[in-house]
């Protein structure tokens, strides 16, 4: 028989473990249920966050060092990264947005969202007087922080990942920079753990059913607890959040996307998204940017006219550092567990997500669920509870799969634009100019 796709594994999972959430609450089998299948969704959430750091560094230091051709393709090298960074920001931007003025993670009922608050005070009294310490310090010690003093202090629990990926970023710039004698055998090295930590990534993507039914169920239950109706509200809300998430990225495909590619690019937008539908869906059943990547490629060719030399280029590039569909979701997700948990977000925090979402985004690697891990770290740098990774885990499939669709087209609209700047750019895609 043939097996079923990842995704829908998942999907069961997730409607198996919400079934049993709510069976147990009614039967009175909490207890069984926290004791003997909560535990593996904690499992579950800890192989994802011990896996965090190990990414970040492989995969931003040999991203990074693979730009090393960008001394032949300075011109495009730079215009590519600009753009693909202005349209992160962007995403992020409108993610922002949205979630503030939706405000989903309020829409929990006001004695839930108490109930958050008190969780996370329990947890966090202790870190009260660090936190007048840190009032007292000037206005540069953010900027301070992201220079760690001590890299494996920085990859400990206490530690920042900004910290970390600033020392990746400078890693890799530096392994640019060296004879390519010296450097070639450090790439290969970390090309090499990076692919194992993909591995790694993979293997915990088989177990994500499993995962996701143990998460849900305990979600469900702690939720619920002997109410099963309250589990209702949980849905509700986590509806609302998915909503918001989606609403930024239909808003990426048909209106920032069309914007970029008929003005910058010249070209006729449903044409683009008629040439690059292909991928998408591979993108959509795949949630992986790198595995999409060849058909990427070939859409990008055959059906819309760039040139290869732009796409042999600046592809292979997005799908590791550019995703929007990941920061814009990233943003949403970080603010709705703000929401839920009552924390109120200044401009500044705001500001911080803005930066934090982006290079969590550029370091996430093109993998399923690559973007809910990376998400940890925004969570930490705005001093929002990783726990709260807990409540969006669930729905977290889907969204990855729209994300990963939003990602790789938006790779496709800076290859075009790219191309029509460099005169790369062949019929079919031509708009006739009168
Ligand atoms: N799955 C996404 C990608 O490959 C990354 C993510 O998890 O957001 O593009």
């Amino acid at each position: 028989m043939k097996k079923l796709a990842l995704h829908w594994q998942i999907l069961i999972g997730m409607a198996l473990g919400v079934g049993w959430g709510m069976m147990s609450s009614s039967l009175g089998l909490n207890q069984f249920t926290a004791d003997w299948i909560s535990p593996f969704g904690t499992i579950f959430i800890n192989l994802l966050k011990l896996i965090a750091v190990p990414l970040v560094l492989a995969s931003l230091i040999t991203g990074i060092a693979s730009l090393s051709d960008i001394s032949k393709l300075s011109r495009i090298g730079t215009k590519t990264i600009v753009t693909y960074l202005a349209t992160t920001v962007l995403a992020v931007v409108l993610g922002l947005v949205l979630v503030n003025i939706f405000e989903p993670g309020k829409a929990f009922s006001p004695q839930k969202r108490e109930e958050f608050k008190e969780q996370y005070a329990a947890t966090t009294v202790e870190k009260s007087s660090d936190a007048a310490a840190v009032e007292q310090l000037g206005p540069l010690q953010p900027i301070v922080d992201i220079v760690p003093e001590n890299l494996f202090m920085a990859m400990t629990n206490n530690g920042s990942m900004l910290q970390v990926i600033f020392f990746a970023l400078f890693f890799g710039i530096a392994l640019i920079l060296i004879p390519p004698d010296k450097a070639a055998p450090v790439s290969a090295f970390f090309d090499g753990v990076n692919t194992a930590i993909l591995k790694i990534v993979d293997i915990i993507m088989m177990v994500a059913p499993y995962g996701v039914f143990a998460l849900l169920a305990g979600l469900v239950v702690d939720f619920a607890g002997d109410d099963p109706g309250a589990a209702l509200e949980l849905l509700m809300v986590l509806g609302y959040y998915c909503i918001v998430v989606i609403i930024g990225l239909l808003l990426m495909i048909f209106a920032v996307y069309p914007i970029l590619v008929v003005v910058i690019g010249k070209s006729n937008y449903k044409h683009f998204l008629k040439g690059i539908f292909p991928a998408q869906m591979l993108a959509f059943s795949t949630s992986s940017s790198a595995a999409t990547l060849p058909a990427t490629m070939e859409c990008a060719e055959k059906n819309l006219g760039i040139n290869k030399e732009i796409t042999s280029f600046v592809l292979p590039l997005g799908a590791t550092v550019n995703m929007d569909g990941t920061s814009l979701y990233q943003s949403v997700a970080a603010v709705f567990i703000a929401q839920a948990y009552g924390i109120e977000l200044d401009l500044a925090a705001q500001l911080g997500i803005v930066m934090t979402a982006t290079l969590a985004s550029i370091g996430a690697a093109a993998v399923p669920g690559a973007g809910i891990v990376m998400l940890v770290i925004v969570l930490q740098q705005a001093g929002i509870p990783i726990e709260g990774i807990a409540l969006i885990l669930a729905p977290d499939r889907l969204l990855d799969m729209m994300r990963t669709t939003v990602n790789i087209t938006g790779d496709a609209t800076v290859a075009m634009m790219v191309a029509r700047t460099e005169g790369q750019l062949h019929p079919p895609t031509e708009i006739k100019v009168k």
